[in-house]
């Protein structure tokens, strides 16, 4: 019995996908029309033509947005049933870490958050592949500076636990409500401060590290308070 409803769920999570899969198909060659047209216009244009600039400078950020939640729905799609396209191997999550602060410092700092990283002297590495790590750090870190106000603090660590290694990401930003974090990690979901502000996304960035933490054997919580800040913690067993 207990068979039968496992395998009468992945025969639905496979619909689920494949209904997904197509939508995101069906929407990605039009998308790609419309910012082909969008950018031939704009060069095409002679300059100072009011607002149509503008208009088009629009439509090529929205999307690009768009394409951005069609692949971030591929990338889970894909994940939930074929697991990770490159093998897993002893990775060096330090490395990893370092390289997406980097890559966010400009973002940081134009909106005025300080980024700070802190490193356990011995740190091992973790059971994991560059692609997946990186997709969870850089979602964190960026999530952090996007909800941190100007003159935020976003704070990195790197620990060891028993034989795991813990990534803490703290931030001194808007915070998640209480009743509204055990459906943070949930495709799509986005917390009413979020949506209330003005504040970008699709609601999907959570819902990918928690699926790759999970496919790496580890997990992830939250710890957060409304206006104070939120802090997220995963962790992965070390290799
Ligand atoms: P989004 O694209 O909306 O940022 P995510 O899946 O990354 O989607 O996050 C889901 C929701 O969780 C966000 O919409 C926001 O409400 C909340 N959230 C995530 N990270 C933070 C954070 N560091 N501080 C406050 N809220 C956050």
């Amino acid at each position: 019995m207990i068979h039968l409803d496992r395998a009468e769920r992945r025969r639905q999570d496979e619909e689920h996908w494949q209904l997904i899969d197509s939508l995101a198909h069906s929407m990605k060659t039009p998308l790609a029309s419309i910012r082909g047209y969008a950018e031939t216009l704009q060069i095409a244009m002679p300059d100072g033509q009011g607002k149509t600039d503008e208009y088009l400078g629009n439509i090529m950020r929205l999307t690009g947005s768009l394409n951005r939640t069609i692949n971030d729905l591929f990338f889970l799609s894909r994940l939930d049933r074929a697991g990770f396209p490159d093998p897993l191997e002893a990775t060096d999550i330090r490395q990893i870490t370092e390289d997406v602060i980097d890559s966010r410092r400009e973002s940081a700092a134009k909106s005025d958050v300080k980024l700070q990283l802190t490193v356990v002297d011995v740190l091992p590495r973790v059971f994991a592949n560059k692609p997946a790590l990186h997709e969870v750090i850089y979602n964190l870190i960026d999530n952090a500076i996007k909800y941190s106000p100007h003159g935020g603090e976003v704070h990195v660590s790197l620990d060891l636990a028993e034989s795991s290694v813990l990534l803490s990401v703290h931030d001194s930003g808007i915070g998640i409500p209480a009743d509204e974090q055990p459906r943070i990690f949930e495709r799509f979901f986005r917390a009413s401060a979020a949506r209330a502000g003005d504040y970008q996304g699709a609601g999907l960035g959570l819902s990918k590290v928690h699926s790759v933490v999970k496919q790496l054997g580890g997990s992830v919580r939250l710890e957060s308070a409304v206006a104070v800040g939120s802090t997220f913690i995963v962790e992965l067993p070390s290799a």
